[in-house]
């Protein structure tokens, strides 16, 4: 059975971010952990399925926007043993995050603290840069919402998609694309969900199984459909399909019309 989101509460609202808690080929494993002001939430989560941060081996992370993986330095500290696996791009980033903090606290001025807390460097030796399979878990390359975007598929069939296939809260049926500029690709996005579609029809798991939303490549915008691949972003919703619909920053408080993710600064085409 496919896990249920841990909703971290993000600025105290519900459905905004969320992590998932995999069984791996190598015990539980954290998917996307949020931002490092959500840690509270995060514990109490794993406390609810009865774990502490330290029964936690790996953390999967689909990119390093904020939202997504800003924490993963302050969790490492906590419990040195957690390795993080995260994309060849992305990895320096982890290791030494000061210029994406630089990039980031330009975005987001005075909100950065109360957004995202502390972005601290992740040793090293526990970054390791995902290959094809990582943990039992097929990984391939998902660019589009940013270059080094990256996603997990599950032989059970659930994707775990991060940013890749877009934005859904349930019962809402929308699905939006985060589109953060200057990095969004649109041509390297509908590859990528190609490459998804791809994957799905050729999944073992059958469509018997799951009815998820996830989107599809059409000529002017993206829509959903039902499919054999489960979708898990990072946002929390109601059944088993999930996927948000807004952006962390519609409903984020303060300078709520900033996007919760940033470029990433090797990346940016405007260096940014
Ligand atoms: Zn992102």
């Amino acid at each position: 059975m496919a896990p249920e989101p841990i909703d971290l509460h993000h600025l105290g609202r519900e459905r905004i971010i969320a992590s998932y808690l995999l069984d791996t080929d190598d015990g539980p494993a954290i998917f996307d952990c949020g931002p490092s002001t959500t840690i509270e939430a995060l514990n109490r989560g794993l406390a609810d399925r009865g774990l502490a941060l330290t029964d936690v081996r790996h953390l999967l992370l689909s990119h390093i926007h904020l939202d997504h993986a800003g924490a993963a330095g302050v969790l490492v500290r906590e419990h040195p043993g957690l390795q993080v696996h995260v994309s060849p791009i992305g990895a320096p980033h982890l290791v030494d995050p000061s210029r994406l903090e630089k990039s980031a606290r330009r975005l987001y001025g005075d909100s950065f603290d109360s957004l995202w807390g502390e972005l601290a460097p992740v040793p090293e030796e526990n970054v390791h840069v995902v290959e094809e399979s990582v943990l039992g878990l097929d990984c391939f390359p998902t660019p589009g919402h940013a270059s080094h975007h990256v996603c997990f598929l599950d032989p059970d069939g659930t994707l775990y998609a991060g940013d890749a296939c877009g934005v859904r809260v349930l019962p809402g049926r929308f699905v939006m694309p985060p589109t953060p500029p200057p990095e969004v690709d649109v041509e390297a996005w509908e590859e990528s969900l190609d490459e998804i579609e791809r994957r799905a029809s050729t999944s073992s798991t059958g469509p018997s199984r799951s009815r998820a939303a996830r989107p599809r490549r059409s000529s002017s915008s993206t829509r959903t459909r039902s499919s054999r691949t489960r979708v898990r972003t990072r946002r929390p919703t109601t059944s088993r399909c999930r996927s948000g619909s807004r952006t962390a920053a519609s409903s984020a408080g303060p300078r709520s019309g900033r996007r919760a993710c940033q470029p990433t600064p090797s990346t940016s085409r405007s260096g940014a």
